[in-house]
């Protein structure tokens, strides 16, 4: 843990950054995201298996912004989510510093969109073996059947919208469900607005996701939302052989097009 500790306070006391976004202590069995910006208070970072959340949501948060440069403790997903806010031109080159915990201990630290790239190429970005299983078990289901276990999933839905606020992609600055003329979205958990409010999210996310989990783990009722843009992420890297969070440069798959592209479904 040293190593962090050494690291975050090094950036703090060089102005490198203003602000080093890691993890603390939080309740007996959870760590919570951390903001420290004095580097005497560089010893409360920690780093242990609790460490699951997905930091770069803040890095867009017009009050993280006006903090000045930040460093984030970083895994693979938070990796691919900057890079992914970089192909979306939502964060430029030198805007962030990654600190990388090693399993050795050490702190790597990683800068340049080349070196990130680099980083993420050299992670494991599979899904859990029990994400996994779920996926497979639901994308085994006749389509009634699957289009009756993810409205019962929806159904559970309390519009709380946690997931939303977890997640690094959702970044709009006024999203539909906000907007109210007209109402396109109904405000009172009933299963037909949380529908809509689902099949909108999961398109807004299709191709971009990049299957850090932090939706499912917000939700407080455990709807495995990531498990559906995960089916679209396959299914758009089966289409367009692309992946989103790769790629500082990476142009999005649904906005792109080819002469060569199929083109029956607009006939
Ligand atoms: S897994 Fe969920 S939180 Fe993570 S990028 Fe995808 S939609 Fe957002
Ligand atoms: S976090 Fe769960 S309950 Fe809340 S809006 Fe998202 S899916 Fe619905």
């Amino acid at each position: 843990m040293s190593a962090l500790h050494d690291a975050a306070r090094g950036i703090l006391e060089s102005g490198a950054a203003a602000v080093v976004i890691g993890h603390g202590e939080g309740t007996a069995t959870g760590a919570r995201p951390l903001f420290v910006r004095d580097p005497a208070k560089a010893g409360e970072l920690v780093f242990d298996e609790r460490c699951v959340h997905n930091l770069a949501v803040y890095l867009l948060k017009p009050e993280v912004k006006a903090l000045g440069r930040a460093a984030l403790v970083g895994q693979p997903p938070t990796l691919r989510s900057v890079l992914q806010l970089a192909a979306e031109q939502q964060l430029k080159e030198g805007d962030v510093i990654l600190l990388l915990p090693e399993p050795d201990g050490g702190v790597r630290q990683v800068e340049s969109f080349a070196d990130i790239e680099r980083a993420v190429s050299e992670a494991d970005a599979q899904l859990s073996p029990e994400e996994r299983a779920c996926l497979d078990e639901v994308a085994a289901l006749p389509r009634e059947e699957r289009w009756r276990f993810w409205q019962q999933e929806f159904t559970r839905c309390l519009k709380c919208y946690a997931c939303r606020a977890a997640c690094p992609l959702c970044y709009c600055t006024q999203c539909i469900v906000d907007v109210n003329q007209p109402q396109w979205i109904p405000v009172p958990p009933h299963p037909l607005g949380n529908m809509d409010w689902h099949v909108v999210r999961a398109m807004h996310l299709a191709g971009r996701c990049i299957g850090c989990g932090a939706c499912a783990r917000a939700c407080p009722v455990d709807i495995p939302l990531n498990l559906l843009n995960q089916v679209i992420e396959e299914e758009i890297a089966g289409q367009f052989d692309a992946r989103a969070g790769l790629s500082a440069s990476a142009s999005y798959a649904l906005s792109t097009f080819t002469t060569g592209d199929k083109d029956t479904f607009i006939r």
